[in-house]
């Protein structure tokens, strides 16, 4: 059997804050493999980003991490700043929600993308510029746009030149975080179809988190779902769909298959003050007396892994049809 690309074990973040601990990702574990897609879902603040953050060795001086984070054969928590940084750009990349927030805002887009370039090749200034053309062309943005600043461009195309910036090195594992979030209906479904496009080509692999079942529906092999800083589910996008197990995942859909106005009552529990038993059990219409006491440890059945007392690995539906026909 082929060894993932990346491999995330039992990972543990916390951040130590005046008001107490913060558990932001309580022994996630997930892998990505070669050219495969791994959509993360769950609601805000349950601990995706910190996880992706975390894979770019992102993370704030104050938080303590545990577990193992495997690209190939290096542990990265293992490494040092210095080691970690190589790995940055040149074969982890990552895009975020708000590129305006990311890109420099007094640097031509052009520019940036040479920047990017030339930091992680040797090369000439003038074939780092002529690089970030090719680049810009590949993402679709008009030769005349090399010499705009990001506030001279859409939002569409400020996500377009992040894009080909992320790209410029040629990464093996990019990394998305609510990459069409900010952007419109017609804008995101470009920006999705370009990631699509040029993963299949590069043969990349993606960890993609979004909120949009329908994103997860079009671009998952494998979907984990994430609550309060736990991996409540990880499964094939088909059985995600078609054979819905978690209540939480199912809750999930819920809201979107057509019932956007019976939203999931109550809310995540605030990290700070960690529930006992199951975190999702003051908000799951399946909860019973066990899942207000006990937590459920993660189990495996026919590759489909659930944290629920109830997971029997037995579950029926017909969702994916929906998610892709509701886009
Ligand atoms: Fe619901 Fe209990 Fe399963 Fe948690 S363990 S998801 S509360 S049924």
């Amino acid at each position: 059997m082929r060894k993932p690309l990346l491999e995330v074990k039992d990972l543990q973040i916390k951040f130590e804050t005046k008001r107490g601990t913060i558990a932001v990702s309580d022994g996630v574990s997930f892998a990505i493999g070669e050219n495969e897609t791994l959509c993360l879902v769950g609601e805000s603040g349950c601990g995706k980003s910190v996880v992706a953050v975390s894979i770019m060795g992102l993370l704030p001086a104050h938080a303590r991490v545990a577990g193992e984070i495997r690209y190939r054969e290096a542990d990265l928590l293992q490494c040092s700043p210095g080691e970690w940084s190589r790995f940055r750009g040149r074969e982890i990349a990552m895009i975020f929600e708000q590129p305006m927030s990311c890109l420099n805002p007094v640097i031509s887009a052009g520019r940036q993308i040479a920047e990017a370039y030339a930091a992680n090749n040797r090369c000439s200034k003038r074939e780092a510029l002529a690089e970030a053309r090719r680049k810009l062309d590949e993402v679709g943005i008009p030769e005349n746009c090399f010499v705009k600043f990001p506030h001279e461009l859409s939002g569409g195309m400020q996500q377009r030149v992040m894009i080909a910036i992320a790209l410029a090195c040629r990464p093996n594992l990019l990394i998305a975080d609510e990459p069409t979030a900010a952007l419109d209906v017609t804008v995101q479904c470009q920006i999705l179809e370009l990631l699509h496009c040029l993963k299949d080509r590069y043969r990349m692999s993606m960890l993609l988190i979004t909120h949009d079942l329908g994103v997860v529906a079009e671009m998952a092999d494998t979907v984990g779902v994430m609550y309060a800083g736990t991996m409540m589910e990880l499964s094939g996008v088909e059985d995600f769909f078609y054979r819905p197990g978690h209540p939480y995942s199912r809750a999930l859909m819920n809201v979107v298959a057509g019932n956007a106005l019976s939203p999931i009552r109550g809310s995540v529990p605030h990290l700070l003050e960690p529930v006992p038993g199951c975190p999702f059990h003051a908000r799951c219409v399946d909860a019973v007396e066990q899942c207000r006491r006990a937590r459920p440890q993660p189990r495996i059945v026919n590759g489909r892994m659930e944290r629920c007392h109830h997971f029997t690995g037995d579950n029926s539906g017909r969702q994916l049809d929906q998610m892709v026909s509701s886009r």
